[in-house]
């Protein structure tokens, strides 16, 4: 653990003064066993990834059967099942018409891949001016050069790259419930620069890591609208909400809206390793002319793919909708104790979702550590305090979660 503090950086944290890390030595279905023998609930699915659980005994049949097939080959030039197996199982679960695929390494080479596309699409439409992107504060794409370029500029820390980072077109945030003048923004940006824009890039549904914060589906009729009139590709990051989180198996079928690009990624390995997708339609694959210029060493990497499509044949077997409306509701009523709570500002369900926003941010270390006294996995930032069991927690393990929570903003 010295080491580990000494030399190892973690997510969003400083050599200088790390926060402190608990060892996890094995985890199985909803729980993180730690070295010193506690086992905590895990609230998190590692970031919104492990769907199905941890060691899930299919997952780890795939890996290792692949393992021993081939873990690798170069995708230039050669192709693989698992990649071909996955592809169609991601067909049979978007909405329709997205149907070509490009594998991305990661959620944010999947936004890049994305913003590539788009602007590649009108290099090809001879329109090669249209470089921006319009896209909603508060938002989170990732954290590679372009991806945090559509960040929310002030999460996202903009101030620190300033003149580096491509500026980009933002409109404010607006009310969870749809009114013409809280869309206003994004028309009058989009007819104002319309011209210099290739699309339009938002988190349908549910902004992640910018906020957590929820809107309606009316928003993006209305989004989906306007870039017809105007031409405009549309972009969603999925990342986040797709396979099922939201309580449609893609955020986007809240709306019946479909974009021209989607990127998904996280839950896609049902949390086992590193893969993601940027799927465009036929407008965008065959409207860029000549090579699409992007190809990572390990696309497609058969490992990956593998687990993926046995995830995602999880997922088509045994639907797991109507379960995460019952998380939704469960989790409804074990968070509502929260919301008299003094030093709490809001509390918000959708899906498998669960979001108390607290009027002051929290004190990372410390709430960690009633967390982990707890017994539970809860991983906060700034003033959010927010859950994401896997989908195959139990009625009780949720209960749990949903209790420590509760206890923990009382105490804190
Ligand atoms: C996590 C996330 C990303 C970035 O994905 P990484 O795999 O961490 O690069 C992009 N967009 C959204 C909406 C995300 O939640």
């Amino acid at each position: 653990m010295t080491f580990d503090k000494n030399h190892l950086w973690h997510p969003y944290t400083s050599m200088v003064c790390p926060l402190p890390c608990y060892k996890v030595v094995s985890a199985n279905g909803v729980r993180l066993k730690l070295e010193d023998g506690r086992e905590l609930i895990d609230g998190m699915s590692s970031w919104w990834a492990a769907v199905h659980g941890y060691n899930h005994p299919a997952l780890n049949e795939a890996l290792i059967e692949q393992c021993n097939k081939m873990s690798h080959v170069m995708f230039g030039g050669l192709t693989h099942e698992p990649a071909i197996s996955l592809g169609k199982k991601l067909l049979q679960l978007l909405p329709a018409g997205l149907e070509y695929i490009f594998y991305a390494d990661s959620g944010s080479i999947a936004v890049e891949v994305a913003m590539k596309m788009a602007m590649q699409y009108w290099h090809s439409r001879g329109e090669p001016r249209r470089k921006k992107f319009v896209t909603i504060r508060s938002g989170y794409h990732g954290d590679t050069w372009n991806a945090m370029s559509v960040c929310d500029p002030e999460g996202g820390m903009h101030s620190l790259w300033s003149g580096a980072l491509t500026p980009q077109i933002f409109v404010p945030t607006f009310s969870q419930e749809f009114s013409v003048k809280g869309f206003e923004p994004m028309r009058t940006a989009i007819e104002a620069h319309h011209k210099e824009v290739a699309a339009v890039i938002v988190e349908p549904i549910v902004q992640g890591a910018g906020g957590m914060r929820f809107y309606d589906p009316k928003y993006l009729i209305e989004l989906r609208k306007i870039c017809n009139e105007c031409g405009l590709l549309l972009i969603f990051d999925e990342i986040a909400t797709g396979f099922g989180r939201t309580g449609k198996m893609f955020a986007c079928e809240w709306a019946g809206v479909t974009p021209d690009i989607i990127c998904i990624g996280k839950a896609l390995t049902g949390g086992y390793m590193t893969l993601a997708a940027t799927i465009a339609n036929h407008r965008v694959a065959h409207g860029i002319e000549g090579a699409f210029m992007h190809g990572p060493t390990f696309m497609a990497n058969p490992l990956a793919c593998a687990v993926a499509d046995a995830s995602l044949g999880l997922l088509i077997e045994n639907c797991p909708l109507q379960r995460i409306r019952e998380i939704e509701n469960q989790l409804e009523i074990g968070l509502a104790p929260a919301r008299v709570l003094e030093n709490v500002a809001d509390v918000r369900v959708l899906g498998a979702i669960g979001v108390v926003e607290m009027r002051q941010p929290v004190e990372l270390e410390r709430i960690q550590r009633m967390f982990v006294e707890r017994g539970v996995w809860v991983r906060p930032f700034g003033r959010l305090v927010y859950v994401m069991p896997p989908y195959i927690i139990a009625d009780g393990e949720l209960m749990a979660l949903t209790g420590a929570v509760v206890e923990v903003l009382k105490a804190y």
